[in-house]
């Protein structure tokens, strides 16, 4: 999806509506860590004015994601409502809430702005649900979902824990 930055600047002052669907894939390291694969429906108005292109921007983002406790998919959906300001690079430093494009640019892709407010409100550990209670560290199992398997030895530390005076009991016969 892209903006004619030329169009926008002849018209300076006229807004211009725009929508559009996108799939955002993360970039390797960091942001693989939290997001599988997304995609985002997008509409809005642009108007370039005083030397900046002003967006009103609302978005839907359907965020698939790996639990960090039990590694389940599940898919976390992202609403917002931004106003955000481009300015030519060369401009920026001024304000460092703006974004910025490449100086000169007549057609701008809308998605690195898209990617920066989807993925930056992304919670750096993702749950399937708050009370996950993740896979067993010994046997692998999916606490969520099934027991120990057998001979884990999380079962056996269980049965250890006897109540003391029992153990203490237990001695005696
Ligand atoms: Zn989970
Ligand atoms: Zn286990």
């Amino acid at each position: 999806m892209d903006l004619s930055i030329k169009e926008l600047k002849r018209h300076a002052g006229k807004t211009f509506p725009f929508a559009g669907e996108a799939e955002l894939l993360p970039r390797e390291g960091q942001e693989a860590a939290l997001v599988l694969r997304a995609r985002v429906g997008f509409r809005g108005e642009a108007v370039y004015r005083a030397e900046k292109v002003h967006l009103a921007l609302k978005l839907r983002a359907e965020v698939e994601r790996a639990c960090s406790r039990c590694l389940d998919r599940f898919t976390e959906t992202i609403e917002k409502e931004e106003r955000i300001t481009l300015r030519e690079e060369r401009e920026v430093g001024l304000a460092d809430e703006d974004f910025a494009y490449p100086d000169e640019a007549e057609q701008i892709s809308l998605i690195p702005y898209l990617r920066s407010l989807v993925f930056g409100s992304l919670g750096p550990k993702p749950l399937c649900r708050p009370d996950c209670a993740g896979l067993c560290p010994s046997c692998g199992a999916n606490l969520n979902r099934e027991e120990h398997r057998p001979l884990c030895p999380e079962l056996t530390f269980r049965e250890e824990k006897v109540d003391p005076r029992l153990a203490q009991l237990s001695k005696w016969l």
